[in-house]
């Protein structure tokens, strides 16, 4: 509507200027020409009384002039005065005349003295007065009278001067009164001028508020608008192909929001620009689908979690974070990744993982939001953001980002979403690389001690060894086996013979570390594999275990019971052999030794044995 009315004004106005500068020129011309006219009659009027007064010089009459000049004066209210003046010629020819021919101004004596007409406009505040004053020259007419027949002069010669004085003053209040009608048609003109653009322009004016409402509406992806108009024809038609675009774009915005919301969970752009976001929120999944893609031809979740790791650093720039494992069910927790030496946390938030705010709230730990927020964190000089998320019912992870910029925090913080939609992308990834690991694990274990099979040793041996050949790590290798297993079945038959196994099992996990490793070799021999044990550790471990066997009492039926002995051979990597594969085989080297010596013992490798074939 403003546009409306800054149309009428500039309109007004330019009407008003084109009436102000009519009225001026009207006004101007009005008084020329009014003052011409004036003149003109004037002129004309002191013509008819020079012929009168010639005519009353030729009948003899001229001493009754004065009735005839009274007379005019009389008759024409218009006429202000009327006198004659007479020349020196005439006076001296023939007198000074009556007392009024007598020298009146400056304009009767140059009138005498040129010979020429003089006309004066005189403009006083309530009146004008016009001022003719003709000469009156000796001539001889073409009608027979002849001036010089009574007047001693030459032709030509200025014999007096008639003036008269006219009252104008009606020609300055007809010229105000025609101005004035003037201003009144301009005012009328401009009022109807203004109607008639107020009449056709508001209906225009107002389908451009209207479009400008539903447009300013679009912008922030409403396109709910309805437009309407009363401008009929072209209007009506722009109005309605609007009405059809937005209900289209309504219904395309509204699928691709949704859809879009149902690929990304988390909403990681907020614009008022439905474009814009759309744009984004594709650029994103795009990155992501990519990111899904890559880990899913991972080998495992470790891989996965490097991954993750990249993306923190190159894609979100986060400088300062640690990235954790969490097992809930055993409570404990695992740095995977971690930019600085030292973690914010705790130490022994690593073996109770519940002490961990952001894991035990499922919630992200902002520390801007309150002081002192995690009771766990040893860096309180430094501002942090802990983002927890569940992987699945077993594992959890949280990363930790430290800063000492509190802005660089909450540019972070801002950034969580974005980061929870990558990790999102990853879970299904992580769960589903955890359970082949599981499946893995079940295919590498023995289902009846749960120790660990050979096949689990065929294929770690090799990564096992390059480890400890990097980290200079020593193992020892012992092998076990019972001593006359053989009878035990035949004897007491194959179940009681299981029963021996599994007891074997539980005795090895009892008594190694986890960082140790037992395997179930073959039927009932086993091997421990000590990590970075010396000679009397290992030793020790083989007494403990040897020792444990022995005591085991297995009922055996009928109210008997049985007891078993083992045999246990020793070798040591690097010591006795170069690779885990020949300790392996030393080790079943001096179990023989032990065999065939009398069984029940513990026997240490030695070179001779190799050496010695009745040994071997
Ligand atoms: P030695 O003292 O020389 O070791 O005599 P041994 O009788 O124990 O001989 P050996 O170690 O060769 O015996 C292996 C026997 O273990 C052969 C097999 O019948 C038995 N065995 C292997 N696996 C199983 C099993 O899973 N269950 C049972 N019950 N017996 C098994
Ligand atoms: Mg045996
Ligand atoms: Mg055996």
């Amino acid at each position: 509507m403003q546009t409306k009315f800054r149309l009428l004004f500039i309109v007004t106005l330019m009407l008003l200027a084109l009436g102000g500068a009519t009225i001026i020129n009207v006004s101007l011309n009005f008084r020329d020409y009014s003052i011409k006219s004036a003149v003109e009659k004037a002129t004309m009027t002191v013509a008819i009384v020079k012929d009168g007064l010639t005519a009353h010089m030729v009948n003899g009459i001229m001493d009754k002039r004065q009735y005839f000049l009274n007379q005019i004066s009389n008759n024409y209210d218009d006429v202000h005065a009327l006198w004659l003046v007479r020349s020196d010629n005439v006076i001296k020819q023939y007198g000074n005349g009556f007392n009024n021919e007598t020298l009146r101004d400056a304009i009767d004596t140059k009138v005498l003295t040129t010979g020429n007409m003089i006309t004066e406009v005189n403009e006083h505040t309530n009146k004008i007065i016009l001022r003719v004053t003709i000469p009156y020259k000796a001539k001889i007419n073409s009608n027979g009278t002849n001036c010089l027949s009574c007047h001693d002069v030459n032709n030509g010669t200025t014999l007096g001067a008639i003036s008269m004085e006219f009252d104008i003053t009606n020609m300055r209040s007809a010229g105000f009164f025609t101005i004035l009608k003037i201003l009144g048609l301009n005012i009328l003109f401009i009022i109807i001028v203004l109607f008639l653009i107020n009449h056709y322009v508001t209906p225009y004016m107002k389908l451009f508020s209207n479009m400008q409402d539903g447009i300013t509406k679009a912008y922030s992806g409403d396109f709910t608008h309805e437009f309407s108009t009363t401008v009929e024809g072209d209007g009506k038609q722009i109005v309605s192909e609007l009405n059809t675009l937005f209900k289209k774009m309504q219904e395309t915005f509204g699928d691709i929001k949704y859809n879009l919301s149902t690929f990304i969970p988390q909403s990681c752009v907020s614009s008022a620009d439905p474009l814009y976001e759309a744009k984004t929120i594709i650029g994103e999944l795009s990155d992501i689908y990519k990111f899904k893609k890559t880990i899913e031809l991972d080998a495992s979740k470790e891989v996965v979690y490097t991954r993750i790791v990249d993306i923190l650093t190159n894609k979100f720039h986060l400088e300062n974070f640690a990235f954790y494992e969490i097992d809930t069910v055993k409570d404990t927790r695992k740095v995977i990744y971690i930019t600085e030496q030292t973690s914010i946390c705790h130490d022994e938030v690593d073996k109770e993982a519940a002490l961990c705010r952001a894991h035990r709230t499922k919630t992200d730990v902002i520390s801007s939001e309150f002081v002192d927020l995690c009771q766990h964190c040893n860096a309180k000089e430094k501002y942090y953001t802990c983002i927890p998320f569940t992987i699945n019912e077993e594992n959890s992870i949280v990363i930790s980002v430290t800063s000492e910029s509190e802005d660089k925090i909450s540019a972070i913080t801002a950034k969580i979403s974005s980061i929870r939609n990558y990790l999102e992308a990853a879970k299904p990834v992580i769960e589903s690389k955890i359970l082949m690991s599981k499946l893995r694990d079940t295919s590498l274990r023995d289902g009846m001690t749960g120790l660990y099979n050979r096949r689990f040793l065929e294929e770690f041996i090799d990564t096992l060894m390059s480890q400890a050949i990097r980290e200079q790590d020593t193992y020892s290798v012992l092998m076990l086996d019972v001593d006359f297993f053989k009878m035990v079945n035949d004897t007491y038959g194959h179940d009681i013979g299981d029963k021996v196994i599994v007891e074997i099992g539980k005795v090895l996990k009892e008594n190694i570390r986890d960082a140790n490793l037992a395997i179930r070799y073959g039927g009932e021999e086993f091997v421990i594999m000590l990590h970075n044990a010396d000679k009397e550790g290992a030793l020790q471990v083989a007494q403990k275990v040897h020792a444990a066997f022995g005591e085991l009492i297995f009922e055996v039926g009928n109210g008997e019971t049985m007891q078993k002995t083992m045999s246990i051979g020793m070798a040591r990597f690097p010591e006795d052999g170069d690779t885990i594969w020949k300790c392996i085989k030393f080790a079943d080297t001096a179990l023989y030794v032990a065999k065939t010596t009398g069984r029940n013992k513990i026997i240490e490798y030695t070179k001779e044995m190799s050496e010695n074939s009745d040994l071997r």
